[in-house]
């Protein structure tokens, strides 16, 4: 018998988020961001799903061949651009865009054969520095890739803080340089999609929130936006405790009960992806009460309390998180954030598509 763990990927929700990100920014095109493997989904489990996406966004070079492969004909973007000179013939065999971010990966581009066809997401450092030519470099660095021959670039940015900010700061030092230039812009991520109307531009680049997720990792922010999660993990209660009152449950003897109650184990643990610092108090579901976790979590296990579902018994049916639990409420209880979790999900942990 294999362990009662099991994580389902709903391709309707991710379908149903997309149609909410494309209403939301209906003057757009979008690109589904499916980076790290579809935020932990499975790039061929979500695929089906985005159909309706105008391309799709990624970081490997294989995820992008595999998405072709699959039979993807619109547009696929390397968000990071490529890292080697072979990457650039890839690239080209397989029709992909990519994001030129600094002046090596121009003199990539620029030295391999047929480079003018590429489509280039020049990037701007318009303030996160992290990635991308600095404002008062962007206009040279548009007039070489130009001058390369290269005759579509799209003018890309990304933001700092938009999930809790402004964006004004970033938007008006973009807008400033390239103003004049001809090319389509694009600088929204999810957080811009949801609540920055003005950056949405000619492509936005939602990846969080296909998957339900919040981008302030906080799933109050997003009670009103109407996603649904694309990823429930379950499992079930394998054991149950009696304690009797100041009795401790698990390592480190780091939950005591302060009175009589029931303790109900979960096959769930932190080699399954449960993050190790959910905190006692973190929301779980058992057969469809909610209540929390006690206790530390252990690599295979962890602790329930099952006060609130006095007829929970070996085999109850558990939620981690899904819909009823917020992955972003497990998440913040455990100082992280959503995507985090979505991301580290364990090989080991069998996956439906339901
Ligand atoms: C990951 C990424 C996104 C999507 O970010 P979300 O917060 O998940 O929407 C957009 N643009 C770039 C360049 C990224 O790397």
């Amino acid at each position: 018998m294999p362990r009662p763990i099991v994580a389902q990927i709903h391709p309707a929700a991710v379908s149903h988020n997309l149609s909410i990100v494309k209403q939301r920014a209906s003057r757009s095109r979008a690109w589904a961001v499916v980076k790290a493997n579809a935020y932990g989904h499975g790039i061929d489990r979500v695929f089906p799903a985005l159909a309706n996406a105008d391309g799709i966004a990624l970081l490997d070079l294989d995820e992008a061949v595999r998405v072709r492969e699959l039979g993807w004909t619109k547009p696929i973007l390397l968000l990071e651009g490529v890292f080697k000179p072979g990457d650039v013939q890839i690239a080209q065999q397989f029709d992909l865009s990519m994001a030129v971010h600094c002046r090596e990966q121009l003199d990539l581009l620029r030295l391999s054969p047929s480079h003018e066809r590429v489509n280039v997401h020049l990037k701007m450092n318009s303030g996160m520095n992290r990635l991308g030519f600095r404002p008062d470099a962007y206009r040279a660095a548009w007039e070489q890739a130009r001058s390369a021959g290269i005759a579509d670039i799209t003018l890309m940015s990304h933001f700092a803080n938009a999930d809790d900010g402004d964006v004004a700061w970033q938007m008006d030092r973009f807008d400033a340089v390239t103003q004049g230039i001809p090319g389509q812009r694009s600088l929204a991520n999810s957080a811009a999609v949801l609540w920055h109307p003005q950056a949405h531009r000619d492509w936005v680049r939602p990846g969080v929130v296909l998957y339900g997720g919040s981008p302030t990792g906080q799933s109050r922010h997003i009670d009103d936006v109407g996603l649904r999660a694309s990823m429930t993990l379950r499992s079930e209660v394998i054991g149950v405790q009696s304690l009797s009152a100041e009795e401790t449950v698990g390592y480190g003897r780091a939950f005591a009960a302060n009175r009589e109650m029931r303790i109900g184990v979960v096959a769930c643990g932190y080699a399954d992806g449960y993050p190790r610092h959910a905190s006692t108090g973190t929301p779980i579901a058992i057969d469809g009460v909610m209540t929390q976790v006690v206790g530390r979590v252990s690599m295979d296990m962890l602790t329930v309390d099952l006060t609130p579902c006095p007829h929970a018994q070996i085999g109850s049916k558990v939620e981690l998180w899904g819909d009823q639990v917020k992955i972003d409420d497990v998440a913040h209880a455990s100082g992280t954030i959503g995507y985090e979790l979505m991301c580290a999900l364990a090989k080991r942990v069998p996956v439906e598509i339901a």
